[in-house]
């Protein structure tokens, strides 16, 4: 297809007005009246349109996205929340994990999806057999990765075994007392802090942690809703502001009952952040972080269709992401969510199943995903009450 007509993010604030040519799943053209374009591909008038590279989220646990908030009050580190939540044969957990793992994991799917995101890092091994094709996201494939040290007695060894090349992701520091700060330090004698290594969380860094971080070129997923809810408080602002890498991350809903989209706007009120920071956070530092190889990120000739639509206001890229609602998400070259409004434009082309999909807050789309199937046996083994990072979904 030929997307025209629309404006295009060139970065945080510039656009321009370009076609995009979208061919087997990549971006195969972007430029203006693109005369090689091959006269069978359907032509979308996008005017009045801005297209957004897909977003990136650094950190779910996709499984858990239809858990309530689980715990009572704050607490001191992950292990003693960790003690207190686990009780796998009590209600409500014991429901939730009577629903196939199958079916919670494409919930996560669509969680991310709702919200522009078309690229998320989920902590726990790449199954090939529910991320195919038919997912609705990517899901970030070459990476290695331990929960926590307290967690993970094979730490090392993961590391170690790591290619070099990939990023390695793990929860670390996280919590606010002595045994969680200490985790910076014990990480670092056991030599697993280098530029590949993804800490999540690391709330409790003091000025010499951050600064072996930033010396080892190490980089942080920022998710505040989690540590704010868990912990009451999460990294200092100073963090963002000393050069470490930071990007962003939702988390599951079993700590923080948000999406992409929600997150970036807690993230600008706990630290007023540019929107431009936002942007990037979510955007090409993401995809550098997790070295992410197929263009995610940006827009760019032979990169990765993976797109997001909204509607063309006059704002930058940046600004669009506040309250991002999206009109249209292209995922590898294919469109798997539209609003109402441009559904008729896509079906000139993709006759696909579409099926409604509604949350409660954020709007109506349509979607290839089956939404009944998934609420079907969703209700049948949970019940009507059940949400999707806290909010009400229906067919
Ligand atoms: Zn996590």
């Amino acid at each position: 297809m030929i997307l025209r007509g629309a404006r295009i993010a060139l970065d945080a604030k510039a656009t321009g007005t370009v076609d995009l040519m979208v061919r087997g799943g990549r971006i195969a053209f972007a430029g203006r009246h693109s005369r090689d374009t091959d006269s069978r591909s359907p032509v979308l008038d996008f005017t009045g349109f801005l297209v957004l590279p897909g977003l990136i989220n650094a950190h779910d646990h996709l499984e858990f996205n239809l858990f309530p908030s689980l715990g009572h009050g704050t607490y001191q580190n992950a292990k003693s929340w960790a003690a207190d939540i686990y009780r796998p044969s009590v209600s409500p957990v014991k429901e939730h994990l009577a629903l196939s793992k199958h079916a919670r994991i494409i919930w996560g799917g669509l969680k991310n999806l709702l919200s522009g995101v078309t690229t998320v890092s989920h902590h726990n091994p790449f199954d090939a057999t529910v991320f195919d094709a038919a997912f609705p996201v990517n899901v970030v494939r070459h990476f290695g990765w331990a929960h926590s040290l307290d967690f993970s007695p094979d730490l090392v060894e993961r590391f170690r075994r790591t290619p070099q090349d990939w990023p390695f992701i793990l929860h670390a520091a996280e919590g606010v007392d002595e045994h969680a700060r200490s985790e910076i330090g014990r990480l670092a004698a056991l030599g697993v802090l280098s530029e590949r290594t993804v800490l999540v969380h690391a709330i409790g860094l003091d000025q010499p942690d951050l600064n072996l971080l930033r010396k080892r070129r190490s980089a942080l997923v920022w998710c505040p809703s989690s540590n704010i809810s868990t912990y009451g408080r999460t990294v200092a602002a100073a963090v963002l502001q000393s050069g470490l890498r930071v990007v962003l991350g939702t988390d599951s809903a079993l700590t923080a009952q948000v999406d992409l989209v929600d997150e970036i706007e807690v993230a600008q009120q706990t630290h007023q952040l540019t929107p431009e920071d936002l942007f990037e956070m979510v955007t090409t530092r993401s995809a550098c972080v997790l070295r992410l190889t197929d263009g995610e990120g940006r827009i760019r000739e032979g990169g990765a269709a993976d797109l997001v639509v909204v509607e063309d206001r006059g704002q930058t890229p940046a600004e669009a992401l506040q309250r991002m609602r999206p009109e249209m998400m292209i995922v590898r070259g294919k469109v798997r969510l539209v609003s109402p409004r441009l559904r008729d434009r896509v079906s000139v082309f993709d006759d696909g199943k579409w099926t409604p999909i509604s949350v409660e807050g954020k709007g109506t789309w349509f979607t290839d995903v089956d939404v009944p199937a998934l609420h079907e046996e969703t209700v049948r083994v949970i019940g009507p009450e059940y949400r999707l990072a806290g909010r009400r979904v229906s067919p």
